[in-house]
């Protein structure tokens, strides 16, 4: 039989949930779908100095408006269950107790200041990278080095002290990551790394490998940044006897800069003024504010594609996927070595696609909610067919209103260059002679303007070239946009003659 696929996605709540968390997020859920298994959401909150509050919602509302939720978490519940680690803080101890036993870990009573004493030590002789590891814990003072009878008194007087993993000194760490194919390290560079702190709560590395296994892990797929911690963590599993049961590791590629070079980071964001994280957000702790991909205007289905593709592609030249299609291709395989350019053209580009296949109803309530924030009354009628006339040249909700204004008030201004090219005395004749005519229109549609506004050319002997920029220019106050013949149908005869009238009075 083989084993159902589960995986977890495993933020720390420090903040705001950056676009990188977001995507390792979606392709452990993707690989979850793909595969019949589960997504689940477990919470890592055991370093208390860095939590902050407000972040857990923000992770479930991100997860939420991209349209992937756990199949387990906090607030799903589960079998496996509790997923937020300070909730779990008894089940660590007995792992930690287990490793001092069987020889791979020891207890540590090392103050700050010997700590910092032996780092001073080791660079007076010119050692590089002080660490705490297999040469330099045989000076300090450990379960390794010093009497059980005395350690037993220290714990027992209540002495603080750390549990240390015992890095064996020469023993080279294989494992084979999905992405990254082997990884191989020598323990000689890896540290005794803290696993259960002093205040009885353990490390980052003890919880993560504990919980995998409990929580019954098959893959973790994660951030690149935590590659370095990957042959600790192998060690941990088979120190801790469940090398069979061992997760396979995907470690996914670095987001980096619009130019390449380096690592995406916030200020990248506030430089080029573009969005890094889902949700617009500020952070209780320190008042800073981050802007958000929603409130900025992205459809959930865009953004998603958009980070979907941000390190793993499909193989085919095929770009545009809905959630479901992501599903039915994603794999592992395809997910890609090299770091992933963030480009928010492409972003932009994506929103656009998925904006402009939405429906009239979507499209006019977009409108509408403009309309209302500017405290400007239209029916869905009306707010539809304008929204469908603005439809191609549209990439945020928000541009119907931006880029149509005209649709609801009189140019306040005119183009100068427009005015400058067309403008001129026959334009205005054109316009007084079509003026006359759009009053003797019964009705007044897009197919009735037209004709008449035909008749004006025949008569003066004009051609479209002459009277229609200038027909643009007062009932917009620019050149370019939708049909100028369905802007009459929509705007009407009344309000038409009137923007001729102004634009006559105005330009010279
Ligand atoms: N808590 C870690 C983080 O914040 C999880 C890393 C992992 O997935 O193992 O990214």
């Amino acid at each position: 039989m083989t084993q159902q696929v589960r995986v977890r996605f495993a933020p720390s709540p420090t903040g705001a949930l950056h676009v990188g968390g977001v995507r390792t997020a979606l392709y452990n859920y993707l690989f979850a779908r793909k595969n019949g298994g589960k997504f689940i959401l477990r919470i890592e909150d055991t370093d208390q100095t860095r939590y902050v509050a407000g972040a857990e919602d923000y992770i479930m509302e991100a997860m939420r408006w991209c349209g992937f939720e756990p199949d387990e978490g906090p607030e799903q519940g589960g079998e496996y269950g509790p997923y937020r680690q300070s909730e779990r803080k008894e089940i660590y101890r007995q792992y930690a107790e287990q490793l001092v036993e069987s020889g791979h870990a020891y207890y540590a009573f090392d103050t700050p200041e010997e700590l910092e004493k032996m780092r001073e030590e080791l660079k007076a002789k010119k050692v590089a990278n002080p660490t705490y590891n297999a040469i330099t814990r045989m000076s300090m003072s450990n379960s390794v080095t010093l009497p059980a009878e005395e350690v037993q008194q220290r714990i027992d007087a209540g002495e603080p002290y750390v549990i240390r993993l015992k890095m064996p000194s020469k023993e080279e760490i294989r494992f084979q990551d999905l992405v990254r194919d082997w990884v191989m390290v020598h323990s000689s560079t890896l540290d005794d790394k803290v696993i259960m702190k002093a205040d009885g709560m353990p490390t980052y590395h003890l919880a993560n490998v504990v919980d995998d296994h409990l929580m019954k892990i098959t893959h973790v797929i994660r951030g690149e940044e935590w590659l370095p911690s990957a042959p600790l963590h192998d060690m941990l599993y088979r120190f801790l006897g469940w090398e069979d049961t061992m997760p396979r590791f995907a470690h996914l590629p670095l987001l980096l800069k619009p130019d390449g070079n380096g690592k995406l980071s916030k200020r990248d964001a506030e430089k080029h003024g573009f969005p890094i994280f889902p949700l617009k957000w500020t952070n209780p702790a320190d008042g800073e504010q981050v802007e958000g991909f929603r409130e900025d205007g992205y459809l959930a289905s865009a953004f998603v594609n958009f980070i979907a593709m941000l390190g793993w592609n499909p193989g085919t030249e095929q770009e545009v996927f809905a959630l479901e299609e992501l599903i039915d291709s994603f794999s592992l395989e395809r997910i890609t070595k090299s770091g992933a350019r963030f480009d928010i053209a492409k972003a932009k580009w994506y929103n656009e696609h998925y904006l402009r296949a939405e429906s009239d109803e979507q499209l006019g309530a977009y409108l509408k909610q403009s309309l209302l924030d500017e405290g400007i009354e239209a029916n869905d009628a009306t707010a539809q067919k304008v929204a469908s006339l603005m439809r191609d040249r549209i990439t945020f909700p928000g541009d119907i209103w931006e880029q149509g204004k005209f649709f609801f008030v009189a140019p306040e201004a005119y183009d100068e260059k427009a005015v400058a090219k067309k403008w001129n005395e026959d334009a205005v004749k054109a316009l007084l002679n079509y003026k006359e005519r759009l009053l003797a229109l019964d009705t007044v549609s897009a197919a009735t303007a037209k004709e008449a506004l035909q008749a004006t050319l025949d008569e003066l002997g004009f051609g479209f070239g002459k009277a229609m920029p200038a027909l643009r220019i007062a009932a917009t106050g620019a050149m370019g946009g939708p049909d100028m013949m369905e802007i009459i149908e929509v705007i009407g005869r009344e309000e038409m003659i009137k923007r001729i009238d102004q634009a006559i009075a105005q330009l010279p």
